[in-house]
C-alpha cells in the first residue's frame, strides 16, 4: 500500500473554490489547512525543514502570509516583518509598487524594520504570478535585507512565478503545486 507523504496530506486539506473571486479563477483556500490542527502542524513542520539556513527574520506577505510567517519564526529563533497593503502601518514607511491585470498596487514595510544584511526568508500563503513576491523582495532588499529564500504553501508553476522569482536570484520552495490558475 502507498504511503502518504506529508505533502499529499497538506494538499488534501486545502479546499478549491471554482470561480472566486471572478470567473475563471481556481482559488485554492487554505483556510480547510488551518482548521485541521495535524494538517497545519505538518505544513509548518515542512515549512521549517525546507529552510535553508539560518534567518534572522521571517517576511509575512499580508493576510495569509502572516500566519505562516509568524508559526514558523519561533522554531526558527527568528522575528517576523510585516509587508502590509499601503496605509495599514502606523510607522513611517518604504513602499513598492507592482502591476495588476488591471492597475497598480502598492505595499509597504516600516523604514526601520530592520538592519542592513539581516538574512529574511520571505513567505506567502501562495504564489501565482509572482507580481506580489517579487514587489516584496525589491522592497526587503531596497531596506538592506539579503533575502536568503521565500516560502510558500502553494505554488501555481503554469504562472510562472516561481521561475521569476528564480531569475531575481531567490531560492524558491513551495510544499504543493497545482494546476492551472
Ligand atoms: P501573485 O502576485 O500573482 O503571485 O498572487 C499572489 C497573491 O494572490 C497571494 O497573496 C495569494 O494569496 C493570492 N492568490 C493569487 N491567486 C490565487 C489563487 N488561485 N488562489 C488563492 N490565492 C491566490
Amino acid at each position: 500500500m502507498a504511503t502518504t507523504t506529508a505533502h499529499e496530506e497538506i494538499k488534501r486539506r486545502i479546499r478549491t473554490i471554482p470561480d472566486f473571486p471572478k470567473p475563471g479563477i481556481m482559488f485554492r483556500d487554505i483556510t480547510t489547512l488551518l482548521l485541521d490542527a495535524e494538517g497545519l502542524k505538518l505544513t509548518v513542520d515542512a515549512m521549517v525543514a525546507a529552510t535553508d539556513g539560518p534567518v534572522d527574520l521571517v517576511a509575512g506577505i499580508e493576510a495569509r502570509g502572516f500566519l505562516f510567517a509568524a508559526a514558523i519564526a519561533v522554531p526558527l529563533n527568528a522575528g517576523v516583518v510585516l509587508i502590509r497593503k499601503d496605509g495599514k502601518l502606523p510607522g513611517v514607511t518604504i513602499a513598492e509598487d507592482y502591476v495588476l491585470e488591471y492597475g497598480i498596487d502598492r505595499i509597504t514595510m516600516h523604514e526601520d524594520a530592520l538592519v542592513p544584511g539581516q538574512r529574511v526568508l520571505l513567505v506567502d500563503d501562495l504564489i501565482a504570478t509572482g507580481g506580489t513576491a517579487r514587489a516584496a523582495i525589491r522592497l526587503l532588499r531596497k531596506a538592506g535585507a539579503h533575502v536568503t529564500q521565500a516560502q510558500f504553501v502553494v505554488d501555481l508553476p503554469e504562472l510562472g512565478g516561481a521561475d521569476a522569482l528564480r531569475s531575481d536570484d531567490v531560492q524558491v520552495d513551495a510544499l504543493v503545486a497545482f494546476e492551472g490558475h
